[in-house]
């Protein structure tokens, strides 16, 4: 899609003229922003090329590259940049380091474009505006203008594609409190909605990286929806109740997204939304780590809901995996039938 006068790229060869090519990889916060930031990239007039889903390849090449140190989500998005590298013309990597007062992302999201410019030699450019809500608005929209400069000189035009974007984006947000998995919601894949009245309801709590990556979690969701399980995630929690949660705890958590995981994950058990809970983390997290103590401690308080708790790394057996949930799935199916014959049980002595 091109909007208005066109946009025209020259190659470092000076020979060609056309659309500048930018890659976006698809792993880590690509969940929760690609309509964004493609919306507002392709009004600017650019190309947007994604690395599409991880596979083994992919994943390979990102460990082979990353610290061993990282995280399974770090180590995939290098191995998704690195798919990229040769097809496009710069990386679209954006470093979130706040998006609200007080809070913080996780460091290595903070530390990202770095990483990326220094995972090959021959790495295309990187175009990471800095978005930091501790900082003034101003600050925000010139990071934002800054990008639409590599595309135009018309202001308006920025101000425009801006606009854009966030409506799309609040679209594609609307479609995933509906329980329309991201690449549903994208309008990718056909596939069907996590909530469809099955017998079983259960919170998959998660970042957005860990739950919808398919390769890296053997496609948990679709597992869980043929073992008639309905799934509610963070983003089908409304986000009064999820801050209502954060807000009774005694201390304030600082991290963004890991305060939204929390909320959920309260809200669920305090509200009794579903039957059990899979808690999904990475292997070397630090955030994850801190938040799930404190999600165990705070939901016994709830009256313990069933909670299975999943660490995921590149070297999770899909065996072990699958033996796990399906035994989790079997004991929530047998205390449910148990708490409904109690129900009937006490119905029939009234
Ligand atoms: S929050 Fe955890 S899983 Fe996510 S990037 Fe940071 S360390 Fe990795």
């Amino acid at each position: 899609m091109n909007n208005g006068d066109n946009i025209s790229f020259t190659t470092e060869l000076g020979m060609e003229k056309r659309s500048m090519r930018v890659g976006v990889p698809s792993g880590l916060l690509y969940y929760r922003y690609f309509p964004l930031w493609k919306s507002f990239l392709e009004y600017l007039g650019a190309e947007v090329e994604e690395s599409g889903k991880t596979t083994r390849a992919i994943l390979s090449a990102g460990v082979s590259k990353a610290e061993n140190e990282s995280c399974l989500p770090v180590k995939v998005f290098y191995g998704h940049a690195l798919a990229l590298k040769d097809r496009v013309d710069a990386i679209f990597v954006p470093r979130l380091v706040s998006l609200e007062k007080k809070t913080h992302t996780c460091p290595k999201l903070l530390g990202l474009p770095d990483l990326v410019r220094s995972a090959a030699e021959d790495m295309p450019m990187v175009i990471s505006p800095t978005i930091d809500f501790h900082r003034s608005l101003w600050f925000n929209y010139r990071a934002v203008y800054s990008i639409g400069r590599i595309f135009t000189s018309n202001p308006f035009r920025i101000i425009w594609a801006g606009i854009h974007a966030w409506r799309r984006h609040r679209e594609y947000q609307k479609k995933l409190a509906e329980g329309w998995e991201p690449l549903l919601a994208m309008g990718k894949e056909k596939g069907s909605p996590l909530c469809e009245g099955r017998k079983l309801r259960i919170g998959v709590i998660g970042h957005h990286y860990n739950i919808y990556d398919t390769f890296t979690t053997m496609s948990l969701l679709e597992r869980l929806k043929g073992y008639g399980a309905d799934i509610i995630t963070v983003d089908m929690v409304p986000d009064a109740w999820k801050e209502e949660e954060v807000s009774r705890l005694p201390k304030r958590i600082y991290w963004n997204y890991e305060r939204e995981l929390v909320g959920a994950l309260l809200a669920c058990a305090r509200r009794r939304l579903v039957d059990g809970i899979i808690f999904i983390i990475s292997f070397a997290c630090g955030p994850d780590s801190m938040i799930h103590i404190l999600c165990e401690q705070e939901k016994r308080r709830l009256g313990n809901i069933p909670m299975l708790t999943l660490v995921i790394d590149e070297h999770t057996g899909e065996a072990g995996l699958i033996t796990r949930i399906e035994a989790f799935v079997d004991m929530l199916n047998r205390k449910k039938k148990r708490e409904d014959r109690e129900k009937i049980g006490e119905l029939v002595a009234v």
